[in-house]
C-alpha cells in the first residue's frame, strides 16, 4: 500500500525533484554575480529564481518566479537558428557546427577563420543566422517569437526596447563581428540592420515555462507535428551539447549529460531527448558566464530524475 509520502505517480515523482533541486538551486546561486555587460540588466535583483520542467507527455511543473519574463540573450540564439533551419535545413554549412575554446565574442576566432564562424551558438554564427532569417523571413526578431509562442498563443513574449537599446550603445564587441562578417562578404544585409535585428532578438523576454514549453519539440522523438525534421533535432542537440554552454560544454556534459543552452541573463534550458525539457532562471553567472543557480539545480534534477543522453 502506498503512503502518503511516497509520491506515487510520474508527475508527483518529477514534481518533488522539480522542489528539491531548486533549493539546491537557489542555495548555489549565492556563489555568482549578475552580469553588467548590457547595462540595463545589471540591476536585475539576485534572488529571482523559477524552474520549470515540461515533459513530452504534456506536464507542466514549475516553481519560484516562474510566471515573470526574463531577458532570455543568448537563449534567443537556439529559437532563430531552429527558426532557420525550418526553411534552410543546410545552413549549417554557412554558420559552422565545431566546437571553439575562443570566447563566445571572439573576434580574433572569426579573423582566423577568414569570417566563417565556428558554430551557431558563438555571436558570430548567431548574427549570420539573424542575417539570414532577414533574408528569408524579414522579421528575425517577430519570427523567434513566434516559435516561442507555438505552443501558447498568449504567452507573454515580447522584445523588450530598453534591453537592445542598451545593448546598442554598448555593443562594440557585437559591432565589431558584424564588420568582419562583412569585411568577408558574409553578411548579405547591412551591417546596421542586422545588428539592430539581433540586439532586438537577444532582447527578447519570456518566463521558463514559455521556454520549457517551446524547446519541448527537440525532446520530441515521435516526428508528429514537429516544426523540425528529424535530422535538424538531432543535429541542434548535438550541437547544443558541444557549444552551447560556452567554454563549460566538457564540465556540463559529464555533470549533466543534457544538451543545454545558456544565456548572461541567467537562463538555461536543457533538453532530455524523449522525456522532456528544463528552462531554470537565476541571474548570478559562474565564472564560465553560466548561471551558477541554473546549473546547480539543472544537475540536481538531472541525477534525481536520471534524466542523462550518456
Ligand atoms: N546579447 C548578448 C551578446 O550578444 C548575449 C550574450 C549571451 O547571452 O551569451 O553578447
Amino acid at each position: 500500500m502506498a503512503t502518503c509520502a511516497e509520491p506515487s505517480t510520474e508527475a508527483e515523482r518529477l514534481t518533488a525533484h522539480l522542489n528539491t533541486a531548486a533549493k539546491c538551486g537557489q542555495r548555489a546561486s549565492i556563489t555568482g554575480t549578475v552580469s553588467s555587460q548590457i547595462p540595463a540588466l545589471a540591476a536585475v535583483p539576485a534572488t529571482k529564481f523559477a524552474m520549470a520542467v515540461a515533459t513530452v507527455d504534456g506536464a507542466l511543473l514549475h516553481t519560484g518566479d516562474s510566471a515573470e519574463p526574463f531577458s532570455i540573450q543568448s537563449l534567443s540564439k537556439l529559437f532563430a537558428l531552429c527558426v532557420l533551419l525550418q526553411q534552410c535545413p543546410d545552413a549549417w554549412l554557412e554558420i559552422g557546427w565545431g566546437p571553439t575554446n575562443a570566447g563566445y565574442g571572439s573576434v580574433a576566432d572569426l579573423e582566423r577563420n577568414n569570417g566563417r564562424p565556428a558554430n551557431p551558438f558563438v555571436n558570430s554564427g548567431a548574427i549570420v543566422v539573424t542575417d539570414r532569417l532577414i533574408t528569408h523571413r524579414g522579421d528575425p526578431v517577430g519570427a523567434t517569437i513566434g516559435l516561442l509562442r507555438s505552443v501558447d498563443p498568449h504567452a507573454a513574449v515580447t522584445s523588450d526596447a530598453r534591453v537592445a537599446l542598451s545593448e546598442t550603445l554598448t555593443g562594440h564587441r557585437n559591432s565589431a563581428i558584424a564588420h568582419v562578417l562583412a569585411e568577408h562578404g558574409v553578411l548579405q544585409n547591412p551591417i546596421d540592420h542586422v545588428l539592430q535585428q539581433y540586439f532586438g532578438q537577444c532582447a527578447i523576454t519570456a518566463n521558463v515555462q514559455t521556454i520549457a514549453r517551446a524547446a519541448l519539440f527537440l525532446a520530441d522523438r515521435t516526428g508528429n507535428n514537429n516544426p523540425l525534421d528529424e535530422a535538424s533535432v538531432r543535429r541542434v542537440n548535438a550541437v547544443l551539447l558541444t557549444s552551447g554552454m560556452y567554454g563549460a560544454a566538457g564540465d556540463i556534459a559529464y555533470r549533466i549529460g543534457l544538451p543545454a543552452k545558456s544565456g548572461i541573463g541567467g537562463g538555461i534550458v536543457a533538453i532530455m531527448p524523449g522525456r522532456g525539457t528544463i528552462c531554470v532562471w537565476s541571474p548570478p553567472l559562474d565564472r564560465d558566464g553560466n548561471s551558477a543557480g541554473a546549473i546547480a539545480a539543472i544537475e540536481e534534477f538531472a541525477r534525481l530524475a536520471r534524466w542523462s543522453v550518456f
